[in-house]
């Protein structure tokens, strides 16, 4: 993995491994359970089937580039973290990560919670039917429309991102004649990725209000004083791509040691924390991500621990993953259409979408594996770079790979786990149009986002 970027931002590179990818694995034709969707395996010819359809037939019927979604294994995940938190606690699914009104359904008879972070994550969560009372509305810079259709809504919290807001919301929500629920994020110097966290005083980003120098405490004393707000809790978020807790672990004692503080001075115990997303999967078989029974055990451990030496009643908890429920779900089917040696350098391998359908290469610097799914093969492995078919030499799929020395044009290639952050940040470059999401389960298949057609490009282009 180069050094120059991380998944969570290039302000996170120093925290990073050295690379590897040293050499194949075994045999190219295994697939890592780790990386693809629960249902995912090759049938006797070899073939890579999904949700019992083989990628032929998706292929056939959908076209290329497609992300294809195993629902099946979209509800396990879901399901698996909500009874892992059980009653006590609170599963926010990050839509941000992939939102789709198919996607809201399941969540919503899964018994998840939805974060929604813009007019256009509120409005396709309403309109799916998710009940207003189990979203929470994010964002550093709500506008004054949103927050009002927010409130209006009634949904069930607006997480309040600074002092203006702060004023902001209690003002609208009074305008309304209502009391809106809130929680206050804070920052509380803590950045976890990976394998490595910092803690630290300060931390220099966009979201929350600094605990340092005292400014979230006094954010909760202005926001106790608003008749429009009735504050529930501090919200913390602390990184992306997490499989180390000890971040959580010093996120928690200072959140811990705020609530303590406005006990001491206001005589209220805020009833709830968040502690946020950011648990991390495997992008590669080099990735070890922790299961969600782990992680709740682990999260429920550290705030009882600091709540109990605070003297303070274990507030009720709420977590907001987003990746690490959708992104192993879902692979990128591409259609290989050049494959081009450079002599003791490596092969270039160029598929039908690239960085419109997956951002997080170019932006991040992201490792993704790859995998030939149409058959199966013998030949050598060769050293890959998977491209993209944009007008820009920094469109990579896959930096490093390995696939067989035979692939040809025609064959289908496959990029896993990419269901999270991949058609949520795609984007209309070139005028490539925009993949669909087919959902598959039990034998059949499903569009739950259609593929981008000319006449919808040609249609906000108005001449
Ligand atoms: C992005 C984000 C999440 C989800 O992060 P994942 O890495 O997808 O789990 C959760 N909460 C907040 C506030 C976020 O900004």
């Amino acid at each position: 993995m180069s050094r120059s970027a991380h998944p969570a931002g290039p302000r996170h590179a120093d925290v990073l491994p050295e690379g590897h990818y040293s050499a194949p694995a075994a045999d190219l034709n295994v697939l890592d359970p780790k990386v693809w969707a629960q249902t995912v395996e090759r049938d006797a010819d070899g073939v890579v089937t999904v949700g019992g359809m083989t990628v032929t037939q998706l292929a056939e019927e959908y076209g290329t580039p497609a992300y294809v979604l195993d629902e099946a294994d979209f509800r396990a995940r879901a399901r698996a973290w909500r009874t892992a938190f059980g009653n006590d606690a609170d599963v926010f699914y990050a839509g941000k990560a992939f939102l789709s009104r198919a996607v809201v359904r399941w969540l919503a008879e899964e018994g998840l919670n939805l974060d929604v972070c813009s007019g256009g994550e509120l409005a396709t969560a309403l309109s799916a039917g998710m009940p207003a009372d189990r979203i929470a509305f994010h964002g550093n810079n709500k506008s004054p429309e949103e927050i009002e259709r927010a409130v209006r809504a009634d949904v069930g919290r607006i997480v309040l991102d600074s002092f203006q807001e702060i004023v902001r919301v209690a003002h609208i929500a009074q305008s309304l004649g209502k009391r809106q629920r809130v929680q206050i994020r804070i920052t509380v110097g803590v950045e976890a990725h990976t394998h490595e966290f910092i803690a630290t005083a300060h931390e220099d980003q966009k979201f929350g209000i600094p605990l340092a120098g005292g400014q979230a405490a006094e954010a909760v004393r202005r926001a106790l004083q608003l008749d429009g707000l009735e504050v529930i809790g501090i919200h913390s978020h602390i990184g992306s791509q997490i499989f180390d807790m000890s971040g959580f672990e010093v996120a928690a004692h200072r959140v811990v040691g705020l609530l303590k503080d406005i006990r001491d001075e206001h005589g209220v115990e805020l009833p709830e924390i968040d502690l946020g997303g950011g648990l991390g999967i495997a992008y590669t078989s080099d990735d070890d991500p922790r299961e969600p029974h782990e992680i709740a055990k682990a999260l429920t451990e550290i705030v009882t621990r600091e709540c109990e030496g605070a003297r303070l009643r274990t507030p009720r908890i709420s977590v907001e993953p987003g990746r690490a429920i959708v992104g192993p779900t879902a692979f990128t089917l591409y259609e290989v259409g050049t494959v081009k040696p450079l002599d003791g350098l490596r092969t270039y391998v160029s598929v039908d979408g690239g960085m419109s359908d997956n951002i997080r290469t170019a932006l991040y610097d992201a490792e993704y594996s790859v995998a030939l799914v149409s058959r199966t093969s013998d030949a050598q492995p060769m050293l890959v770079r998977v491209v993209g078919k944009h007008c820009e030499s920094g469109d990579i799929v896959v930096k490093d790979a390995f696939l067989p020395g035979d692939l040809a044009p025609g064959d289908l290639i496959a990029v896993p786990a990419t269901g999270a952050y991949c058609r949520s940040m795609a984007s209309n470059y070139n005028h490539v149009l925009r993949p669909p999401v087919v959902a598959v389960r039990d034998g059949e298949a499903r569009v739950i986002v259609r593929r981008e057609t000319e006449e919808d490009l040609l249609r906000l282009d108005v001449g």
